[in-house]
């Protein structure tokens, strides 16, 4: 889906509007990091969630088909659960060739193991 914004503050930036309901209190939660060098299938695998720092090797779910990747997962005062349990909402950047390409979309609960289905 496409980012949605409010309108940018020199200093601030932009808030980042839910892309299913539009209401602009997003709550982020858990952060996940790929990096690899171009075309290597390890790399390094970082998650920042719940006061915790997993790393690992697996790019299995990178937004990036080729390089580096970010995953920011969020919820929503708007739309998503009452008690903020279910990030489902989530912002990749993915690093394809020269370019730097940011999208945002729904996402099921993450899985037991951490991994997410996007
Ligand atoms: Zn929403």
């Amino acid at each position: 889906m496409q980012p949605i914004f409010e309108n940018y503050q020199k200093n601030a930036g932009a808030v980042l509007c839910c892309p299913r309901c539009g209401f602009n209190y997003l709550h982020h939660t858990r952060i996940e990091v790929f990096e690899r060098s171009e075309d290597d299938e390890k790399g390094t695998h970082v998650i920042v969630d719940n006061d915790k720092i997993l790393v690992d090797k697996n790019l299995e779910n990178n937004p990036s088909m080729r390089r580096d990747g970010l995953k920011i997962f969020f919820w929503c005062e708007g739309c998503s659960p009452d008690d903020g349990s279910l990030d489902d909402i989530v912002m990749t950047i993915a690093q394809h060739k020269g370019k730097t390409l940011v999208n945002i979309e729904e996402t099921s609960k993450r899985c037991d193991d951490g991994s997410a289905d996007t």
